[in-house]
């Protein structure tokens, strides 16, 4: 095993430092002015709204009272990775969806950029507002550096455990750093996250993959626990023909390149056709635009209302030029050696299947090819449940590990989990509230042999 605390470093000439943010910062006075709107609701409902529950008005209100420290305090006790959520987080449909304001039909308060604006300056300032506690002598090993091990060991390491994470890649941050589409969130913001959580005095060791450079059963009997942070797999195969030729890619796999590759460049691609209906296919399909790509067409096999991507990105990416095609099922990934298009058919619904869902028919006569040198495969990420069901008592469904809704506890009482791996793929904010919720877990079962009821979490 490799005994060192790694941190990433970030390499030059990636070619998501082309992409510029959607969003920019708030200036002191824009913020003075947003945090000023804010209404100060009592049982606000934006809190409500937010799976780590973050005290939204408490946190505003310093703002407007010039206490940028103490809002940057109140997120972060609240979720340690404030900093990325700020960024990530669909705010459009957690806190902002929420405000009060919408029911006035006017605009919500930009509680995420008041929350970088806080965040930042905290960041900026190198402010620490949290130590480890004193030490109880017990040691956990998180696997996966993503954001539940994360925002897990930065709450054990606040209750005095020392963590140690086990990260099988060269970086840490799990999709933070490799996985975000790069207009929300670049590799460097990821890894200053990474960077604050590491100086509470988290081990953090990279190309340590565990089956391969740790055997399992050694990690459970040298820790005290094992945190299950290992997120989702490789890109799934939708099963086109064709999809192996060169050109055609999976999403996530895409993205990593654009975010971590030095020298990575999109050669020769003049049109692009994103297979999907999620929010990874949003995310290509708008970086693709940012990237210079001309002709860019997202292929969805339903319709608007089945996509499970948000409302709002599809908006986005339509006003930046993206072509949707809706109704279109891809049957041939097309081109002698390269990919050349995108041959699809067109489709309309037909009989409820078996589980009600409509099933959807092929018109006869509809086939068309779209161009493409580049086909983009975003139809979702694998399970990781060969690796996970071969842990003793670790039960896993539908390719989630099953857990105690309360601890974040397995079957196995010595393992508990949180994250993609257990909730099948949420936002980064979910992760945050589950890594938090089972580090509770652990403590409680590290203190009293098990966990219990003495405290409360609760995850949305
Ligand atoms: Fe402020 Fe809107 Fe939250 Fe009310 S609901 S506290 S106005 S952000």
């Amino acid at each position: 095993m490799t005994q060192t605390t790694t941190r990433s470093a970030v390499p030059a000439n990636r070619l998501e430092q082309h992409i510029e943010d959607f969003k920019p910062p708030l200036s002191d006075a824009q913020a003075l002015a947003e945090s000023h709107r804010c209404l100060y609701c009592y049982d606000a409902p934006c809190v409500q709204a937010c799976p780590t529950e973050i005290n939204i008005p408490e946190f505003i209100r310093r703002i407007a009272t010039g206490n940028v420290r103490g809002a940057a305090k109140t997120i972060l006790e609240a979720n340690i990775l404030g900093h990325s959520c700020a960024r990530v987080c669909p705010v459009e449909v957690l806190c902002a969806g929420s405000c009060v304001y919408n029911e006035k039909e006017e605009p919500p308060i930009m509680i995420g950029k008041l929350q970088r604006y806080a965040t930042e300056y905290a960041y900026e300032k190198g402010i620490e507002f949290f130590k480890p506690g004193p030490a109880t002598g017990k040691r956990v090993a998180l696997i996966g550096a993503g954001p539940a091990s994360l925002a897990a060991a930065a709450e054990l390491r606040i209750r005095g455990h020392e963590t140690v994470i086990l990260e099988g890649r060269s970086v840490s941050g799990g999709l933070n750093a490799t996985g975000v589409a790069p207009y929300k969130y670049k590799l460097e913001d990821a890894l200053k996250e990474v960077a604050f959580i590491q100086r509470l005095g988290v081990e953090i060791r990279e190309n340590t993959l565990v089956g391969r450079d740790v055997n399992l059963t050694d990690l459970a009997s040298e820790y005290d626990a094992v945190f299950l942070g290992v997120g989702l797999g490789p890109d799934s195969q939708p099963g086109v023909p064709g999809e192996d030729k060169p050109g055609c890619v999976g999403a996530v796999h895409l993205i990593e390149r654009i975010k971590t590759e030095p020298g990575f460049k999109l050669q020769g691609v003049t049109h692009a056709a994103v297979i999907g209906g999620g929010n990874t296919a949003l995310d290509v399909v708008r970086e693709l635009k940012q990237l210079g790509v001309p002709c860019v067409f997202l292929v969805y096999r339903r319709d608007e209302a089945s996509m499970s991507g948000y409302a709002h990105e599809l908006e986005a990416a339509r006003l930046e030029g993206v072509e949707v095609r809706f109704n279109s099922a891809p049957l041939e990934v097309v081109g002698e050696g390269h990919v050349t298009g995108l041959r699809c058919v067109a489709t309309r619904l037909g009989a409820p299947d078996a589980n009600g869902r409509q099933s959807l028919e092929q018109i006869a006569g509809s086939e068309f090819v779209l161009p493409a040198e580049l086909v983009v495969k975003a139809t979702g990420q694998e399970k990781l449940s060969a690796f996970l069901g071969a842990i003793p008592g670790v039960k896993v469904d539908k390719g989630r590990v099953v857990v105690d809704q309360a601890t974040g506890q397995t079957g196995n009482p010595k393992f508990f989990a949180g994250g993609d791996c257990a909730n099948g793929g949420k936002e980064v904010v979910n992760a945050a509230a589950e890594g938090k919720r089972a580090a509770r877990g652990i403590d409680a079962f590290l203190r009293h042999g098990a966990p219990n009821a003495d405290f409360h979490v609760t995850i949305k």
